[in-house]
């Protein structure tokens, strides 16, 4: 019989099963919807032998020494830092747009003027959204932010959301910062690193443990309910806890409608030579209906006389066709949300945790330092 069931394997599913069977000795079962474990950070082999991302390029960064240790114990690290390049009028330059940007794109002189600006009045190493560069009274300064947000932002945005960047929450269009630094990597975290061989390996090692079952290709609808009373139930009956990581609205069987996702559709190129761009990332904001290109093997660290990049085609989420990815955070649908989990409140036995669940943006870290907080309440 088990203690604890838990719905979907990724990193939040993934963390609880591993400390509810280690630490606390409980049976846990497992039930994901897919044919494999690792949800949208599993990766793979392809044809070619190349390791890729299923679901688009996952980087992962932290400051959380706490998660860091944790994942260390199940991998050993390839210590990547990751570099994007941007297309800017043919050229392409580093993002998020720094000092060097400044210097790559503008005269001399006119550069140096912004970059002192920039330093005297905003400081150095310090990231500014260009929405909030735009508000200060300089001309110079307005000019930047107004450069920025045509050339890199306002393009990339609407291709990636289908929205403008007003429409979105600030906590999204935030995401595109400026960086008074000459530092140009994309992530200042302390640690940073893919693992060393590959995030399902990774995950494997999670879940190898005697008393943690795995059921694979399994919607948790076939084999659990709701009681009238609010107690999720396997088969008949089931006293343990439940932990919730997929989508808080198909829990309640979209009750008060959809939540909305933008999703994506990826499409793979193999070249047979060592490597193709001289970064991992390469943007397009502009000019084309993808938004960037990773070659992976910057990111892997993997030596291959081959290589393989991925396109990236943002698109609408239709559910049954393609993946939920991002969810779009706008004041309507936070409302949405908020009365799924007045729903998700009322329940005696399930605890949901996850960007589907909570349906939030959570980089891959949070989500880890996420599951350790729930962990440690349930104990
Ligand atoms: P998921 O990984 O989505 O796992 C949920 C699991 O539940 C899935 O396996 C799903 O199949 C399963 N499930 C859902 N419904 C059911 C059901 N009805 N029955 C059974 N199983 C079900 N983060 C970073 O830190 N760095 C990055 O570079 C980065 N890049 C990203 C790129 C893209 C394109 C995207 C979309 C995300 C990226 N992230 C990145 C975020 C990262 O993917 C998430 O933080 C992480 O995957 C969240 O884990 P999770 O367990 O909450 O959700």
């Amino acid at each position: 019989m088990f203690n604890t069931i838990i719905i979907g394997a990724g990193y939040a599913g993934l963390v609880l099963a591993e400390r509810l069977a280690s630490q606390q000795n409980q049976k846990v079962l497992v039930i994901e919807q897919r044919q494999h474990i690792g949800g949208n950070a599993y990766d793979r082999f392809d044809e070619y032998g190349v390791l890729i991302h299923e679901y688009g390029p996952h980087i992962f960064h932290t400051r959380s020494k706490e998660v860091w240790h944790y994942l260390s114990q199940f991998t050993e690290w390839y210590y990547y830092e990751h570099r994007v390049l941007t297309k800017i009028d043919g050229k392409e330059v580093p993002i998020p747009f720094n000092l060097n940007t400044i210097n790559e794109v503008f005269p001399k002189e006119m550069a140096e003027r912004i970059q002192q600006k920039l330093v005297s009045l905003l400081g150095y190493n310090v990231r500014v959204p260009i929405l909030k560069l735009r508000e200060q009274g300089d001309e110079d300064l307005k000019f930047l932010a107004d450069y920025v947000y045509d050339k890199i932002f306002l393009n990339y945005t609407l291709k990636q959301w289908g929205i403008g960047p007003e429409e979105l929450d600030p906590t999204v269009t935030g995401r595109v910062p400026l960086y008074i630094s000459r530092d140009d990597r994309y992530f200042q975290d302390k640690y940073q690193g893919l693992p060393k061989f590959g995030y399902t390996e990774m995950f494997k090692k999670m879940l190898d443990h005697p008393n943690i079952h795995l059921m694979l290709n399994t919607k948790f609808q076939d084999v659990m309910t709701i009681s009238e009373s609010g107690h999720m139930l396997f088969g008949q009956t089931f006293e343990g806890h439940i932990i919730y990581t997929g989508s808080i609205d198909e829990l309640f069987d979209y009750t008060y409608g959809e939540l909305p996702y933008r999703s994506l559709r990826f499409e793979y190129d193999t070249f047979n030579v060592e490597y193709k761009q001289t970064v991992g990332q390469l943007n397009s904001p502009n000019g084309y209906d993808f938004t960037r290109i990773t070659e992976f093997k910057h990111l892997t660290g993997q030596m291959h006389s081959k290589t393989t990049l991925a396109r990236e085609y943002p698109e609408e989420y239709v559910r049954g066709e393609n993946t939920p990815y991002y969810p779009i955070i706008t004041e309507e649908n936070q409302e949405k949300y908020k009365q799924y989990k007045k729903l998700a409140d009322s329940l005696t036995n399930v605890h949901l945790v996850g960007r589907l669940a909570e349906y939030k943006y959570y980089d891959m870290d949070a989500v880890v330092a996420a599951a350790l907080k729930l962990y440690n309440k349930l104990k």
